[in-house]
């Protein structure tokens, strides 16, 4: 079999690229061992505009933001699937320092937010009040997995890679019986963990615990957040999550993990719950939580699609467009997505 490019992993990154090639004219093949805690498997999905305790607004929002929402819309339409679900994201204060650093902060991140009103608030312990967060929502990571495996169709194997397996040529390489101009490694996590030929780029994965609760009387139509968040699924079930944890990176859910969780749930909301799916997952970080593609310094026919953190479903279809573009078209690659 020849192809032009085989990918190695059909996560967010695998995905968008295989997607990206494919539009370019490229043949591809994508190949996955389905782990079933990977990252893109067990991921919220979530996009939130304004993030984290200091309330930032994510690098390249707003370009990459309405690009990736332009690319799910487009795979729903041609699917009639829908993967991605807008909502607001009501973001409570966690105490009155932090109020006012959002009340210094208006001015960058204006485009994004609104004022809460009382109203939003009440069913929530919001004792310092908090904002809503616009242009966000939750993508179905599971659902689009699948509908992008439909796509691939031929071009998609379920099978291990392993690099012992691997030959590299001079402009190209093969594997198995598999010959192609280049192979991309869009192995998340586990590309480091497992001492592959990228396992040497600076890395600090993270991982994360994730319930799937049901909670009595609650139907929501926005995210609530603080230093967790609940995602409504619909009916009485929420997504709520996620712990960071930096040095077990076994992917498998804990006790503690869940204890971490089942907390971040009592500090948002007094409603009784109860845990219906406990995941875990490794996300994959590397320098300045930015994802990075490039090639091998020593082998230019494998190359590696990686580090989307905590934000590949806001990320990782522009960066494949992009990446994509320079495997097929030469095009020069942007200095800040390369490590
Ligand atoms: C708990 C949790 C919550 C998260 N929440 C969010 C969120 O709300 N919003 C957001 O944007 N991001 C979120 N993330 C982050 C997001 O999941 C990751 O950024 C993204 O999924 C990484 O995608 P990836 O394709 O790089 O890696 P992965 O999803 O890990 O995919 C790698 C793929 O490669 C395959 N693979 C690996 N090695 C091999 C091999 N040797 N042979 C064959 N196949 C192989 C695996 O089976 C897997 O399918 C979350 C992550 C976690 C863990």
């Amino acid at each position: 079999m020849k192809v032009d490019y085989l990918i190695v992993g059909q996560g967010l990154a695998g995905s968008a690229l295989a997607l990206a090639l494919m539009d370019l004219g490229a043949r591809v093949l994508v190949v996955d061992r389905v782990d079933e805690n990977s990252a893109s498997r067990v991921a919220a999905g979530l996009i939130t505009t304004v993030a984290g305790k200091g309330m930032n607004v994510s690098w390249r929002q707003g370009e990459y933001l309405p690009e990736a929402l332009a690319f799910y819309s487009r795979l729903e339409r041609d699917s009639g699937k829908k993967l991605f679900h807008p909502m607001d994201t009501l973001r409570l204060f966690d105490g009155e320092k932090q109020r006012m650093k959002f009340e210094n902060k208006q001015e960058q991140v204006v485009d994004w937010v609104e004022v809460a009103d009382a109203e939003d608030l009440s069913e929530w312990r919001a004792e310092e009040g908090g904002f809503v967060m616009k242009r966000g929502g939750w993508l179905d990571t599971k659902l689009y997995l699948e509908v992008v495996r439909g796509v691939l169709g031929e071009r998609y194997r379920r099978d291990a890679f392993l690099e012992e397996d691997l030959e590299i040529g001079d402009g190209c390489i093969s594997w198995k019986e598999v010959t192609a101009g280049g192979v991309v490694l869009c192995q998340g996590a586990r590309g480091f963990a497992e001492g592959g030929l990228f396992s040497y780029l600076p890395h600090r994965c993270a991982k994360g615990e994730i319930l799937t609760v049901s909670v009595a009387e609650a139907c929501e139509e926005a995210v609530i957040s603080r230093n967790g968040w609940m995602i409504p699924l619909g009916g009485k079930l929420w997504r709520c999550g996620a712990t960071y944890e930096w040095e077990d990176m076994d992917g498998v859910p804990t006790e503690e993990g869940r204890a971490e969780v089942e907390q971040k749930i009592c500090d948002l909301t007094d409603l009784p719950f109860e845990v219906v799916e406990h995941s875990a997952g490794v996300r994959p970080i590397l320098r300045k939580s930015q994802p990075y593609v490039g090639h091998h310094p020593e082998y230019p026919e494998v190359s590696f699609f990686n580090g989307l953190g905590s934000k590949g479903v806001t990320t990782a279809p522009s960066v494949a467009a992009h990446f994509a573009q320079h495997l097929v078209n030469g095009v020069e690659l942007d200095e800040s997505l390369a490590l």
